[in-house]
């Protein structure tokens, strides 16, 4: 059976080789991608509003003959074509209409019958339907696929019609339901109450009845969830066999470090500091996701991790996303205190410097090493590497974040983001991590004020700014700059630049840094801003991660509607990192719902979780994690935002399945492996060799 599902979709009967090429469009290549392409909605057909009954504002399904038909061109416009049909049953008559499709008057004859289903409105005294679908019926060749039931509706090409896909749809169920054999397992299901296969793929198409297609529903996505948790489980407890380092995490040194800082630790961070310390003393290889949003502390954690690992005298190693960040790290951490020797590896260091670092480094005369993805050079050799962290884990691919582990004997990983999604979410969607999550901030934040301004109201965000200077304090402007219109933006913040300098704050000490700035020209902007010879920096997104200035209280952003919404949280995260009030303004051109939708949720939410949950929501997951995540993007009909109970039964299934059968060897198993191996056809390795 397994095979047959791979059979090509020519081999079925009623299609040859022009309609297997009609369904290549829609990605149809095999019978099991035409049962997988599931309905896009459904038509309940079992009884038809009466055209008397129809009321405004409803979609309505009406089953009518055809009376007359006309087509005109609109009184405003003279090409805007209208295709009007008046369609009749035996309560009454109703008109239907359709704009700017010239060729469908083609498409009716009078006296023929028609369904059609669509949202009744008011023109003028009279309702009329607008740009309804429609099937025509032949009334002799009537079948039950398509009248008197649950009728399923596909999204299809142009020139392919419902009743045909229907047919072939129906004539494959038949044909295949007796010989499918369920790949999930027998006991999975029946401690779910989940259809089995074939009872799912066959009302999932053609429902008795809505609460059929629900349970239909259900089983397929669960399938879906289950089948994604697989390889992320695998990947976990192959990790759990590996032998790492058992760090000895009870030495001084990290609370010598600990009594350098200038603040106390939050109950927040002590606590994942200590799920961490309990994972790095064991000898599984950790791989460990800190979330925590913009400012809530994340690094000084990890730089305390770092200390558990060097007092048992192993290095450890920081990944940063950019240079400006890296720097700014390694200069806090070598003036705060004296206990270890650090290293900086960007690409900015002169080679002379860098030399000098990797000697030390491969000696194990350094014991901290913080720097980019030059980190991921060859030239760096470690004597002895027992911590990687990686900051801000969605700036590296997972090729790149899997390359510096590798310098070392499985030691243990952290990666940080600033990206918080629900731990639940978390759990599931990064299954082969464990999570940790710092939910509070350091006390005496205030939440940044958050205003939105439209672009012609700039003026007013400038006195704001003009009000926060003369308080002795700082500010940012940013200024969009995206790698798609690059030149035209970096005119665009250059002149901005200009016209503010010699504009609005004449008089103030302004600087503007950019992306091909030099490293060493950012750099030196960067301290002359932090030393306070600057007022104003404007900037475009070089930003966007973790620069550290409390004196800055107000930041403006240009255009906001052209950022994203993580990145406009993670923008805002540069000011309020002190005690004074501060502000965020952002001065937008709203022209799409989505960008209203985001401006209006940072507005609303300060937290990064709630952010991440609304952008979440506006993205959907696939945009929202990116091809990174990549068996997401698969997920045809299961939601993890709306079916989270779903994906963490499915979860604990694929987990109590693997922890009995890691190899997926017991019979009962053997269909799902096969399944398995389809889809991740890399696992193949994993599962065979211990
Ligand atoms: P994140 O990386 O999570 O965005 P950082 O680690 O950069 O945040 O911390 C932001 C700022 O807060 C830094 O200046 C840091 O020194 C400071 N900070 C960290 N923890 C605390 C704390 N418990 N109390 C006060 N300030 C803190
Ligand atoms: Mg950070």
């Amino acid at each position: 059976m397994e095979n047959y599902f791979h059979v090509s979709v020519q081999y079925l009967k009623g299609i040859g080789p022009k309609r297997a090429k009609d369904l290549s469009k829609l990605g149809i290549a095999v019978i099991e991608d035409l049962l997988y392409y599931f309905p896009r909605r459904y038509e309940d057909r079992t009884s038809f509003t009466p055209i008397s009954e129809i009321k405004e504002g409803q979609v309505q399904t009406i089953k009518a003959k055809v009376l007359a038909k006309g087509q005109r061109s609109s009184f405003r416009r003279r090409s805007f074509v209208i295709t009007e049909v008046a369609v009749g049953d035996d309560s009454g008559k109703v008109y239907c209409v359709w704009f700017n499709q010239p060729y469908l008057k083609e498409y009716f004859q009078v006296g023929e019958s028609l369904i059609l289903s669509g949202k009744a409105e008011r023109y003028g005294k009279k309702l009329q339907l607008n740009s309804p679908e429609f099937e025509i019926i032949k009334e002799e060749e009537e079948t039950s696929l398509d009248l008197g039931r649950l009728v399923p509706v596909y999204r299809l090409p142009e020139g392919m019609t419902q009743r045909y896909f229907r047919a072939v749809i129906k004539k494959t169920l038949d044909e295949c339901l007796p010989k499918i054999q369920d790949f999930l397992p027998f006991d999975t299901r029946s401690r779910n109450n989940l259809f089995n296969l074939a009872k799912a793929l066959l009302n999932i198409h053609f429902p008795e009845s809505f609460e059929m297609q629900k349970e239909a529903y259900r089983r397929l996505a669960f399938e879906e969830f289950f089948i994604f948790q697989l390889p992320l489980i695998l990947r976990k407890l192959k990790r759990k066999e590996k032998t790492g380092i058992a760090h000895n995490t009870g030495g001084k040194l990290a609370e010598d470090y600990i009594k350098t800082l200038p603040f106390k630790l939050t109950a927040s961070q002590n606590k994942v500091i200590d799920e961490i310390r309990k994972d790095m003393s064991l000898p599984q290889p950790m791989q460990r996701l800190l979330q925590g949003d913009v400012g809530s502390g994340k690094t000084v954690v990890s730089v305390i991790c770092a200390f558990f690992a060097i007092d048992g005298g192993y290095q450890a190693v920081f990944m940063a996303p950019t240079e400006i960040l890296a720097r700014q790290h390694y200069e806090k951490i070598s003036s705060q205190q004296k206990l270890i020797k650090t290293a900086l590896i960007t690409g900015s260091v002169s080679k002379k410097e860098k030399d000098v670092f990797l000697k030390k480094i491969k000696e194990g005369k350094v014991s901290l090493v913080i720097g980019t993805h030059a980190l991921l050079e060859e030239g760096l050799v470690f004597k002895n590497l027992g911590l990687v962290v990686i900051d801000e884990q969605h700036k590296f691919g997972v090729g790149q974040r899997a390359l510096l582990p590798k310098k070392g004997p499985n030691p243990d990983c952290l990666i940080m983001t600033a990206t918080p999604i629900p731990r639940t979410l978390a759990i599931t969607l990064y299954g082969d991590l464990d999570v940790s999550v710092i939910n509070e901030m350091p006390a005496g934040r205030k939440p940044v004020k958050t205003i939105s301004f439209s672009k012609d109201q700039e003026a007013r965000a400038f006195e704001i700014v003009r009000g926060q200077l003369g308080l002795g304090h700082q500010a940012f402007i940013v200024y969009p700059v995206i790698e798609e219109s690059f030149a035209l933006d970096m005119a665009g913040a250059k002149k901005c630049f200009a016209r503010l300098k010699s504009g609005e704050f004449k008089g103030f000490k302004l600087g503007l840094i950019h992306g091909k700035l030099s490293e060493e020209e950012q750099k030196n902007l960067m301290s002359d801003f932090r030393n306070k010879n600057l007022d104003i920096l404007v900037a475009t997104t070089v930003l966007e991660v973790g620069i550290d200035i409390p004196n800055a209280t107000c930041m403006v952003i240009e255009h906001a509607e052209r950022f994203g919404l993580s990145q406009l949280h993670q923008l805002r995260g540069r000011v309020g990192r002190g005690s004074a009030e501060s502000y965020c303004i952002l001065l937008s051109d709203i022209k799409t719902e989505e960008a209203g939708a985001r401006i209006k949720a940072m507005v609303d939410h300060s937290d990064g979780f709630s952010i991440a949950e609304e952008d979440l929501k506006i993205r959907g997951p696939g945009e929202f994690f990116g091809t990174r995540q990549s068996g997401l993007t698969e997920l045809k009909i299961a939601n993890p935002l709306t079916q989270l109970q779903l994906l963490k039964i499915a979860r604990e299934e694929a987990n109590r399945v693997l922890s009995v059968d890691p190899k997926l060897l017991l019979h009962q198993n053997s269909l799902l492996k096969n399944k398995l191996l389809q889809r991740f056809p890399e696992y193949e390795k994993l599962m065979i060799v211990g």
